[in-house]
């Protein structure tokens, strides 16, 4: 008999961890929102999925979006000052989650993997810990619902470092050669803006990361989504000026009325597992590793770290299933997750002299302009530069 895994949360990490583990054993999702719940809410996120994680949803034969947007180049602004454009080594891509979810929790169901939609509450644990050989927390941001201990080195701030303002746009012309462009304002906070893909269309992203109490922080307060269009637009107007060139006035609006957002981090590494009454818990994804966005890697680490348990609970597959699984689990993924983490959290301070040296000769030299797109492919490699240089 096959063992038997419950996944709680139809995220990035839960959605992949279905996937790849749906055929070696009885997997279980449960999950907050129907489909068509998903494609009418909120969006969460801007989602850039780099090629590393979108080989793997290959891998796993999860559904494309192959109408999205191709994400090839970084474009790095500093101030006012345009200073390079990166190339990535493989096109990566946003597709809403809102559509990306959805998707996936269709095409499983037809595949015939069991869905449960419930919102799962922490008193439900114990019970369902012992149903399963195994349960796996993948209940992003809002959990976890289970107590993983907290790595304090890897966790330095009490609060968020940025409010994350995001609208998805139409009427923004795309940046040429297509990408997404990061413009630094140094001491203020960034803006991202990204092309992506959602149910009504090609949008443009933009995503103000303010630095609190600064000058971008001034959404507050704002809560509609007219009044949020004409906040983002006199942002863009006053700040981003080189933006603001590319913006259609009489076609700047919405995606849809639900396409916008606004949230705040506090970054928080967590162990990955829990022996609880001598059950195995694990977690996977933000419910464990959660990041300011500001490298975009959120997705990209929970893809990471699902593809690593699939590869944990394949080497064990034949084994209990005891700490020891646990402990695997956490020796493959924290050097990933210590450098994703620490690059992260330095982003969200004054950038190291060397780093904006190396910053200052991609303007000049375009290998280190695609050096430093790589980053964003491979955090190890931004690590590297930032912490062993
Ligand atoms: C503003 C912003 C921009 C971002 N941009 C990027 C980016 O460009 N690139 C990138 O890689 N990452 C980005 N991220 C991060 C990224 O969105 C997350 O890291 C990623 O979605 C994490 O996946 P997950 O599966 O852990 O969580 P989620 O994708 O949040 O999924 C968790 C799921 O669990 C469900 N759930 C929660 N509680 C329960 C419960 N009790 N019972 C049942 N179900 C439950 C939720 O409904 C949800 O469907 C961004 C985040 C923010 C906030």
């Amino acid at each position: 008999m096959k063992k038997r895994i419950g996944i709680i949360g139809g995220g990035t990490a839960g959605l992949q961890l279905a996937y790849s583990l749906k055929n070696d054993f009885d997997v279980t999702l449960h999950h907050y929102e129907e489909a068509e719940e998903l494609r009418r809410g909120r969006i969460q996120s801007t989602q850039v999925h780099f090629r590393p994680a979108l080989d793997r949803e290959q891998r796993f034969q999860m559904p494309a979006a192959d109408a999205a947007p191709p994400i090839k180049t970084i474009h790095f602004t500093l101030g006012q000052q345009k200073l390079f454009v990166g190339r990535l080594t493989g096109a990566a891509s946003s597709v809403d989650q809102r559509m990306a979810y959805a998707a996936a929790l269709e095409d499983l169901a037809q595949q015939g993997v069991r869905l449960h939609k419930a919102r799962v509450s922490r008193s439900e644990i114990p019970a369902l810990s012992e149903a399963y050989e195994l349960l796996i927390d993948a209940t992003g941001k809002t959990g976890p619902l289970v107590d993983f201990p907290v790595e304090a080195e890897l966790t330095p701030f009490h609060s968020p470092q940025r409010k994350c303002i995001v609208g998805y746009f139409k009427g923004v012309a795309p940046v040429e050669p297509e990408g997404v462009s990061i413009t630094v304002l140094p001491g203020t906070g960034e803006m991202f803006e990204i092309p992506a893909l959602t149910e009504r269309g090609p949008v443009t992203i933009l995503f103000i990361e303010a630095v609190p109490e600064g000058i971008l922080d001034v959404f507050k307060g704002v809560r509609t989504a007219q009044e949020f269009t004409e906040k983002m637009k006199s942002v863009v107007q006053r700040y981003f000026p080189e933006i603001d060139g590319r913006v259609d006035p009489d076609r700047f609006s919405f995606a849809d009325e639900a396409a916008y957002l606004q949230t705040a981090i506090t970054p928080v590494i967590r162990r990955p597992y829990l022996v609880q009454s001598g059950k195995l818990v694990l977690g996977c994804g933000d419910s464990v590793f959660l990041a300011d966005p500001i490298t975009g890697q959120g997705c990209n680490t929970a893809s990471y770290c699902a593809e690593q348990l699939f590869e944990t609970l394949i080497a064990h597959k034949d084994s209990p299933w005891d700490e020891m699984v646990g402990i695997d689990y956490w020796n493959r993924t924290r050097p990933y997750i210590t450098a994703v983490t620490e690059w992260t959290n330095a982003m969200t301070g004054p950038l190291p002299d060397h780093v904006a040296q190396v910053l200052m000769q991609a303007a000049a030299d375009q290998q280190t302009a695609d050096r430093v797109a790589h980053w964003f492919e491979n955090p190890p490699k931004a690590y590297e530069v930032f912490f062993k240089s």
